[in-house]
Formats: C-alpha cells, structure tokens, sequence
C-alpha cells in the first residue's frame, strides 16, 4: 500500500500537481507548492465547497478574515497555553521528535486526542522498545515536553525582544469567523441559525511532517461555523454531518474508502466530535472534523474582549450565547484523498478517474497529426472556441495514443482530435477517459455536449 503512496507522489512531481518547496536550495520541511495542474485541482476543490457550503446555502454566507489577528485572540482560544504536541528529544542526535509517532511505530496507539500527561506517561513506560528513526539509537530519548504548535512573528513588534509579546499566524480560520459574528449579524440579515464559511491559509509548526502534503506546516482550511441556539444544536449537528458526507460520495469518493471515527476524548466543552476518515494508503485517516463545540469559543472571546456576544432570539425572546457547530477541513487532505481514490492502474495505462468537476483539464484538443498544417489550424479552431468554457489542454507531441495516456494520468475527461474527415464534414472524434470509446461528433455541437457531460 506504501508502493501506491509512492507512486502518487511521484505522478504528482512528474507531471506538475505538487512539488518540494524551494527544491533547488534543498527543499523545506513540510511545506509543498502547487504546480500547474494541483493549483487548477486544488481550485475545483475549493469552487465546489464554496458552491454547496455558500452559494447553494440561503442560510451560510462566506467571510475572509486575515491571516493576523489580535494576539489576544489566540489567548482566549486557548491556543497559546494549550496547542501543543508531545515532544520527546533524542539524547544521541539531538533530533526532535512526536512522542505519540514513535509509540505507533512500536505499535503502541496514543491518540493524538489523549491528554499529554497520558501520552508522557506511556511514553516512559515503552521508551525502551523505542527506536530513533534518525539514528537508530534505542530507548534513549528525553522526557516528553509540550510543544507549542503556534508559529510566532514580529508582525507590528518593533523592538528586538519580540518574542516576549508575538502576534501569531492563525493556527485555524474559524477564529476569524468566531471574531466577526457581530458584524456578519449587524450587516446581513442572518438570524440564528446561521453559518459563516471561510477558505484560508492556516499554519501549525509540526515537530514532525509525515506523508506527503496530508500533514503540513502551512496549509489552506475550509471551514464553516454555524451559530445555533443551545436548544437546535444537537438535532443541526446530525443535520451537518450527513451534508457532508454527502458532499464526499456526490464527488465520485468510495464509500467504503470513508468512515466515522468518533472521538473519545472529548475536550471538556465539546458536546459532540465526529471525524471523517480516508483509507490512504497509510491507513484511515482524518480528512474532515465534524464538531459541535457548544457556547466555548463564543463565551471565551466575550471574557477576553469584554464585548457582550450574546443574541436575541427574535423566535423566543431568549438571549444566549450562540452554540457552534463546525465543519473543518484541508484542501491539502482532501486533494491527497481524492487522488487516492482516483488514481488507477488498467494494464500499463494510469488512469485518475476524477470527476469531471474536479479535474485540472475538462478536455483536450488534439491535431491528429502535427506535421499537416490544415490539421493543426483546425484544431487552433476548436481549441480557440473551447477555452473561454473549459480549462483545455493542447497537445501535438508523439502519436495520438502517447497523447490519451498522457491525459489519462492527469485525469482529464474528454479528448477531441481533428483529423482528415474534420477537414471535409465539420465533425471531430472526442474519447471518453473511463471507457476509452470514441464518438464522432460535429463541432457545432461540441460544447453543449461537454457541458451535459
Ligand atoms: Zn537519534
């Protein structure tokens, strides 16, 4: 299963959706770029949340909040005294590492959800069996210490002991949300329940960075908090949880590739936690966290703000603070997963079966030969009148079949070649990605075929 890891990888650096960051200084940790055709990929993942999280939704409205907020944002989320991984350091190599990481590799599971006395403690017990991965040196490692995942800037500090009062990049989006509740309130028409979605860069200093783009210092969340009274919370949580769900099956994922990992260690003002999970090749892991957090986040930042965020329910006359649930995920993740679930192998043709909706070229145009200038004008032609519609590739290298494995591999749908009868009737071949049949249709009809399809 790892093997198949590997070969997605490499079909991702080999043909432009993911490359090492700053590669030619070395690469750097945990951070990946998106090529060419991961950008286009990444972008169709990001457009079709937002149109069923936004646009189809009358009672969810987007938001972009930046990257930087108040400091003390962080402090009243808890962030700063409580996110953090368990760090344990190799006393031979100096080499830190995730103390619950090197106790899965000894099979000994510490959920990333135990509190970190539990895992230090585990950790003690086992630290013999325990081997570093940089060294190979046994059972000698330092106590396991909190490591704080929030990554510190000078943004604004002017002074040279910064570090003392650091602002910080947002470790998630949904504090953004939680901080502009009152204005999307006071400027839209929203009344509780209601939801507020937001795409955005999000940063987490890993200890360790582990398969591929799934875990990553800097990464890109979508997430949706919807504000509910204390009483509806529980019955739009469920409500919640099968949209989403949905929103995987309705784009092509197999559903006995998901599952739902419940938590079992809730944080103590949770109501509810529920994960949605991926069968990567490295085993089922989550892709999106489904959560009703209650009146926390709310309440925390009207104590530290000193600013009353409680509603008045027109339907009831109650005031309360609003209860949140949330949907949160990474475009990282969900990209790595439904590559996964795409990427196929039929004889030595790779095939990525994405959904059409999905993939970083709707079609492809082909002349059938690139040597016949009459061929290759024609297919400008088509080309041409393709391009303002759909993302389109063009290729004229090799021999035609060369070019369908090409687009095969990057999971292109449908592939037009202009050949000799073009020239005389005004019809072109287009090929199917999944059957590999070819129809022979005329040009004129040619786009509102595509869009049916
Ligand atoms: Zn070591």
């Amino acid at each position: 299963m790892q093997d198949k890891m590997q070969k997605i990888i490499s079909l991702c650096k080999r043909r432009g959706f993911v490359f090492v960051s700053s590669e030619i200084y070395g690469g750097f940790s945990a951070i990946y770029d998106l090529g060419p055709l991961g950008v286009e990929l990444a972008n169709n993942i990001k457009r079709v949340w937002w149109k069923s999280m936004v646009q189809e939704r009358e009672d969810i409205v987007g938001l972009d909040s930046c990257i930087f907020m108040h400091p003390k944002t962080w402090e009243a989320s808890g962030h700063v005294t409580g996110f953090s991984d368990p760090l344990a350091e190799c006393k031979e190599c100096h080499t830190r590492l995730r103390a619950d990481h090197l106790l899965e590799e000894v099979g000994i599971r510490a959920d990333e959800k135990m509190s970190e006395e539990e895992i230090a403690e585990i950790f003690k017990k086992n630290k013999e069996k325990i081997k570093c991965p940089n060294c190979q040196e046994k059972g000698n490692f330092t106590d396991v210490k909190k490591f704080n995942l929030l990554v510190k800037s000078n943004l604004g500090n002017f002074t040279d002991d910064w570090q003392k009062e650091p602002s910080y990049l947002r470790g998630e989006t949904c504090q953004g949300i939680y901080l502009n509740f009152k204005n999307v309130l006071s400027s839209s028409r929203m009344k509780i329940p209601f939801g507020v979605a937001q795409i955005g860069k999000a940063f987490r200093n890993e200890i360790t960075a582990r398969q591929f783009i799934f875990r990553t210092r800097e990464f890109e969340q979508m997430e949706m908090q919807y504000f509910c009274s204390p009483q509806e919370e529980m019955q739009e949580y469920e409500k919640l949880r099968k949209f989403r769900w949905q929103w995987y099956i309705d784009l092509g994922i197999t559903q006995e590739n998901l599952k739902w990992h419940q938590h079992e260690n809730l944080v103590f003002y949770a109501k509810e936690a529920y994960d949605i999970e991926y069968n990567f090749p490295f085993g089922f892991s989550e892709i999106e966290g489904i959560h009703a957090r209650g009146d926390y986040d709310l309440t925390q930042h009207s104590k530290f703000s000193k600013q009353d965020l409680s509603y008045v329910d027109h339907r009831t006359n109650e005031i309360y603070i609003p209860h949140i649930i949330e949907a949160s995920s990474g475009v990282g993740r969900i990209m790595l997963a439904f590559l996964c679930d795409a990427y196929s192998e039929e004889g030595d043709r790779i095939v990525l079966k994405l959904k059409p909706a999905l993939a970083s070229y709707k079609v492809a145009v082909f002349p059938l030969l690139a040597n016949k200038p009459e061929l290759v004008a024609k297919a400008r032609e088509v080309f041409e009148m393709l391009k303002t519609d759909f993302t389109c590739a063009w290729d004229d290298r090799g021999n035609i079949g060369k070019r369908y494995y090409s687009q095969d591999e990057i999971g292109t749908p449908f592939c037009i070649t202009v050949d000799f009868q073009t020239l005389q009737d005004q019809t072109v071949t287009i090929r199917d990605r999944d059957t590999t049949q070819q129809e022979r249709i005329k040009i004129s009809e040619l786009k509102s075929i595509l869009e049916k399809k």
